[in-house]
């Protein structure tokens, strides 16, 4: 099933976009895999993580709580785990800077 193709994706890379998914099922027509990313995220299995200048990207639902910090320079995103309990941390925006390899 394209949702399950898709899904398997999810699995194997931390974050991905509609673009991402387009490149890497070739064999899947765009609008479907469009139409299948938009159900994932109904139904709560992929949350959308963030927007740069071109696209929006999604990780799934069910990952340890974490931040992005993402470089404005290259798009480059790192991971921080959450490691202080903080209420309604995750309701923080995602951090950008400039990473190690663009300063
Ligand atoms: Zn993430
Ligand atoms: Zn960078």
């Amino acid at each position: 099933m394209n949702k399950d193709k898709i899904l398997k994706q999810f699995n194997n890379n931390h974050l991905l976009s509609l673009n991402n998914l387009i490149d890497i099922l070739p064999e899947i027509e765009k609008s479907v895999i469009y139409r299948n990313l938009k159900r994932l995220e109904r139904d709560n299995i992929i949350k959308e993580v963030f927007t740069n200048s071109k696209e929006t990207f999604y990780e799934l639902s069910s990952l340890d709580d974490h931040q992005h910090l993402i470089c404005e320079s290259c798009g480059h995103v790192e991971t921080i785990q959450k490691k202080i309990k903080i209420k309604n941390f995750s309701e923080v925006t995602n951090l950008t800077g400039i990473c190690s390899d663009c300063s």
